[in-house]
């Protein structure tokens, strides 16, 4: 799961957060409502964007949303900065996803124990192996999303008691669509022949989606990345063209250059970008859950039908 040096995704981390944040009322602004600020709204931070969008499709505007890593933020690698810490320290709720995704949270957790719960959204849920090593992306199968989104409405009733009732409400409602949601995916996948379910990504993040549908998701080999594992790479290629596999996509820019080579020597087009870890940006094609969901999935029936 390393991806070994990346950009710097620090400069677009918290902007990008604060985003999907509802503003804080500012201070001694005279129409702000006097309840507002005898009541300032609990801070949660959601170490990343899917995980900052399963709380604000439950909690709006009841509570000030911090997401450490916002859109196009990659979350396995990232070196916190001073302000990530205060933030923690205040947090009436921290929400991350656990299965070994993010060391530097855990770094910083210790550092600065928040005076809040902590909630790893994805406890309890049966994680998917991958050389002997936990497969963190749980949450691009919906039915994960329901029990990260099941534990989030339980942490924020329980953060935010006066508020609980509308919390599970929302709760309530964001699990019917995400129900939905798998449903739509699970006849999206029907119309596709079984022996053409199968698709290739430049990262491994598609075990546990690939896993709920009933497709096989092959990835480029981790060693790649640091440009070694030319033999892997070969036997990728071989399995693309002998399986006629049609169905390769980057995960995003980091590796659209490694799936490009791949693509090229099967002599396969690349089909475009899913998103495995990151909202895009608001005015993108995921910049949602539901919507990153609805993408991948119209992207890879296109892709495995034609
Ligand atoms: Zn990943």
């Amino acid at each position: 799961m390393n991806r070994g040096s990346r950009r710097g995704v620090l400069a677009q981390g918290l902007g990008a957060g604060l985003a999907l944040a509802a503003a804080p009322p500012a201070q001694g602004q005279p129409q702000a409502p006097p309840q507002a600020q005898a009541q300032p709204r609990p801070l949660v931070v959601a170490a990343f964007s899917i995980l900052g969008d399963f709380v604000a499709q439950v909690a709006g505007p009841a509570v000030t949303l911090r997401v450490l890593l916002g859109p196009e933020a990659d979350p396995h690698e990232v070196s916190p900065r001073p302000s990530d810490a205060v933030a923690l320290r205040q947090a009436a709720l921290v929400v991350r996803n656990g299965l070994g995704l993010e060391p530097w949270l855990d770094r910083l957790l210790r550092a600065a124990p928040p005076r809040g719960r902590v909630l790893t959204a994805s406890d309890g849920w049966p994680a998917l192996i991958a050389n002997g090593v936990a497969d963190p992306h749980a949450w691009l199968d919906p039915a994960a999303a329901r029990h990260y989104v099941r534990g989030i409405g339980a942490a924020l009733a329980a953060a935010l008691p006066a508020q609980a009732a509308p919390l599970q409400a929302a709760t309530a409602a964001y699990l019917t669509r995400l129900e939905a949601l798998e449903a739509w995916v699970l006849a999206q996948v029907a119309g596709v022949a079984p022996e053409r379910r199968v698709f290739v990504t430049g990262h491994p993040g598609f075990a546990y989606f690939a896993a709920r549908f009933g497709l096989r998701a092959l990835a480029t080999p981790p060693q790649a990345w640091g440009g070694q594992g030319a033999g892997q790479l070969a036997a990728l290629v071989n399995q693309v063209r002998g399986g006629q596999v049609r169905a390769l996509f980057s995960t995003g820019p980091e590796d659209a250059t490694l799936m490009g080579r791949v693509a090229a020597e099967a002599g396969v087009p690349l089909r475009g970008r899913l998103y495995a870890e990151t909202l895009s940006a608001p005015d993108g094609p995921a910049a949602t859950y539901e919507a990153l969901v609805r993408h991948n999935t119209g992207l890879l029936v296109a892709a495995m039908a034609g």
